[in-house]
């Protein structure tokens, strides 16, 4: 008998982003609710079917979403805030789609719920909001609809809900500060998680799967009492009929291994990628229950190599050890991952046989359950471990001395900018002659449907790289025309040339690969193709000073230049596994350092580099903090820009920043200026801000791109005036919270229209 193999979660948006397509198709009035309907459940038969055939035991059910999963729980369980259940929509999927994102029509002018990044993945979820009126109770029948759905097609799969611990420490009070776990909510929320047991008992499921990756955190005050009172009361809701998986990943649960594993859950998923080496000792320590089972994830969920038999199979001999009751599964959800190397054509067979994807994935899990169960002796004898470990023997890329060589040299100084930055604050202030309350954008504009088919007419030949770049040039001028008439202060290009802010920089960079179609989910229906990082990283060529140059000669405002940083190029490519993080960044500062020294070179007096991602991979252990991420990130940012002039203005950009805790990091990264999201979440950056005394100018978003609705004039200008209560007004600049690029000209222009009257109604009364 070979060990069962399980699939936490599998991708839903379908090979080809069908699931994407018919959405947005219904969003644009272009197809009816039936058709996504339809889609959608062709797509969940694929998917388990193809889970079926690749020997998969336990197939996830429930793992699919028209949006997110958080915000599929916080409807399971009744917590849809009132507002939303105001618009009266008749169906479901509506009330779904205005939650997440937003809604101004005839039946009223909702903003959408916050969104935020799940944990250290480019995924981000929906807060679910837990009002004092909210009352929990099970309100919906999706997880049995879709467990009813693969059982008709004859897959018993293993439902997956994100677990009631984890969803409450997401959830927020929009009254207060801190969401209170009362003996009420507690009770509520376990009851619903203990009825969805049962009636999955009464349904015949074998094993139903809590996530709780938020078991992967530091413990505060009360958090594993929390924990405790929610399973004791959802356990018993077993009743002998269904096995209970909890499961947990992006990390390690050292902390609490001893009381889960006390606890007498069926089974316990740990994540033996990312916290290997924590969770095996604790395995080690405390052992394993009589009656439970270990989910050993040794498949990485959140990478796109090729999985190592030979360790993954030493940590299952050394599970073994202490338990014979071992599943093999992935480490995490392979929502984090592309579809699968089939059809990625444009990659050399000596290239693509380095990688696997979602499907590949499911065949090597099959392997190592299968090799798990051999001796040594047999082990020899496996082909498919010989064939394995041929990949890993040898070296795969030749190393590039001449970067090595540049880094060596590097000294101390070159990650120091001078002179400080209060000093080179007022230069600029000289320099560039900008009013109180400057406004800007975060840089892209629309990228309509003309952009994307001109760029896919370059790349099938159809017209000559000429055409194309008269083309963008044209944009460029309209683009720049329009924002002179509206009258912002600090002007873009516009990123029309850009498909991407990683991969565009990745094609002008040595040591990249690119795919066709490797798209990961990363908020609703928005994917991302990120690059891979193969090889040694250097510049190939100037990247953005050309259309920067030509930009900034089409106006007499300032010109912002824009770049992507070291940190974010990373965090949004496939890093390599055989070279250190903060190695492969060190690479990438050294080549965006070059190519902010030409963009000053060539006359850019604002440059932004854009670090949307620094936060995201922030280690989830606040003692891994710096010694294992930010004592390289920050360094890394200088890196790029300590050469400049003091006069040479320098921002950056973070997104869905909720960087109150690292603020002084932020700050130690020395940029002149920061803009950031901050108009979907709450103030308490604003507050983070005023009590570290924050050093750089800030622009907190102050209205949400990431919904078409327009914001007033005076929401705007009510947003600013709550700025000014926090910030000196010396330091505060007036931005959208992002780059533009996903939304329409309709509903951008007028928006930034009323941001530049907002500021100038708001100067106008300083
Ligand atoms: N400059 C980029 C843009 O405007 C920043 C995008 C981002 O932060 N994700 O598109
Ligand atoms: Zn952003």
């Amino acid at each position: 008998m070979t060990a069962l193999t399980s699939v936490s979660g599998f991708p839903r948006i379908g090979s080809n982003r069908e699931l994407k397509k018919i959405i947005e198709g219904y969003w644009k009035g272009a197809n009816t609710l039936d058709d996504v309907r339809a889609t959608a459940k062709q797509l969940r038969t694929k998917h388990w079917k193809l889970q079926q055939t690749a020997g998969i035991d336990l197939i996830p059910s429930n793992d699919f979403s028209y949006y997110d999963q958080m915000l599929d729980t916080a409807i399971l369980l009744g917590a849809v805030p009132a507002r939303y259940q105001r618009l009266g929509f008749e169906q479901p999927e509506d009330t779904l789609f205005a939650i997440g994102r937003g809604y101004q029509g005839d039946k009223g002018d909702v903003t959408a719920l916050p969104m935020k990044k799940w944990f250290t993945t480019n995924y981000h979820y929906i807060v679910p909001e837990i009002e004092s009126s909210t009352q929990i109770h099970l309100a919906s029948t999706k997880p049995f609809d879709e467990f009813n759905e693969a059982k008709a097609l004859g897959i018993v799969t293993k439902p997956v809900l994100i677990g009631p611990y984890t969803f409450l420490k997401l959830a927020r009070d929009p009254q207060a500060e801190e969401l209170e776990f009362d003996r009420g909510l507690i009770n509520d929320i376990a009851s619903v998680y203990a009825q969805v047991l049962s009636k999955f008992g009464e349904l015949g499921a074998q094993w139903v799967q809590f996530d709780e990756p938020y078991l992967v955190l530091d413990k505060e005050d009360g958090d594993v009492e929390l924990f405790k009172s929610l399973y004791a009361k959802i356990l018993p809701a077993r009743d002998g009929k269904v096995k209970l998986l909890l499961n947990t990943y992006f990390g390690h649960i050292a902390d609490i291994y001893e009381t889960v594993n006390l606890l007498g859950f069926d089974g316990i998923g740990l994540d033996l990628i990312e916290g290997k080496d924590e969770n095996l000792a604790a395995v080690d320590k405390y052992g394993v229950a009589k009656g439970t089972t270990i989910f050993a994830g040794v498949v990485n969920g959140r990478n796109i190599w090729r999985n190592d038999y030979a360790i993954s199979l030493g940590v299952i001999d050394a599970l073994r050890t202490k338990t014979d009751n071992i599943a093999v599964s992935t480490a995490c959800s392979l929502l984090h991952v592309p579809f699968s190397t089939a059809g990625e054509n444009g990659l050399e067979p000596q290239v693509l046989k380095h990688f696997a994807f979602a499907v590949e994935k499911l065949g090597e899990l099959h392997d190592i359950a299968v090799l798990a169960d051999q001796d040594d002796a047999a082990r020899r004898d496996a082909k498919a471990l010989a064939d394995n470990q041929a990949l890993f023997d040898g070296t795969r890329v030749t190393p590039d001395q001449a970067v090595a060589k540049r880094l060596a040299a590097l000294t101390a100084d070159d990650f120091v900018r001078q002179p400080a930055r209060a000093e080179r604050q007022r230069l600029q202030r000289e320099a560039l002659g900008l009013p109180l309350l400057p406004t800007t954008t975060i840089g892209s504009f629309p990228q309509t449907k003309e952009v994307r088919a001109e760029r896919a007419r370059l790349r099938k030949g159809e017209i000559t790289r000429d055409q194309y770049d008269e083309f963008i040039k044209q944009q460029i001028d309209e683009c720049i025309k329009h924002q002179e008439q509206i009258g912002l202060d600090v002007l873009v290009h516009g990123e029309f040339e850009r498909n991407d802010m990683v991969e565009y920089f990745g094609q002008h960079l040595n040591g990249f690969l690119f795919t066709k179609n490797a798209w990961v989910q990363s908020y609703g229906t928005r994917c991302v193709k990120p690059p891979i990082v193969w090889g040694d990283v250097s510049r190939a060529e100037p990247i953005t000073v050309a259309w920067s140059a030509y930009a900034q000669s089409r106006t007499k405002h300032i010109m912002k230049g824009m770049l992507t940083g070291p940190v974010t190029i990373l965090n949004w490519s496939w890093p390599r596994e055989d070279v250190s993080h903060e190695l492969q960044t060190q690479q990438l500062a050294l080549a965006i350092r070059d190519e902010v020294l030409d963009l000053e070179k060539a006359g850019i007096k604002v440059i932004q580099i854009d670090e949307a991602a620094l936060r995201e991979k922030l280690p989830l252990r606040k003692s891994d903090w710096h010694k294992k991420y930010l004592d390289w990130a920050i360094p890394a940012f200088r890196l790029v820009h300590s050469a400049v002039k003091p006069t040479t203005q320098i921002h950056t950009h973070m997104c869905y920043s909720e960087f109150n805790d690292i603020i002084r990091d932020i700050d130690a990264m020395d940029a002149d200026v920061i803009s950031f999201e901050a108009s979907r979440g709450d103030l308490v950056v604003l507050d983070a801000i005023h009590d570290a005394n924050f050093e750089t100018e800030a622009g907190p978003g102050v209205y949400d791109i990431h919904s078409p609705r327009i914001p007033s004039e005076a929401e705007i200008e009510h947003r600013i005036d709550e700025i000014l209560a926090k910030m000196d007004v010396n330091k505060v600049w007036i931005n959208p919270d992002c780059g533009l690029k996903t939304r329409g000209n309709a509903e951008t222009w007028p928006s930034l229209e009323h941001l530049v009257a907002a500021a100038k109604a708001v100067r106008a009364r300083l």
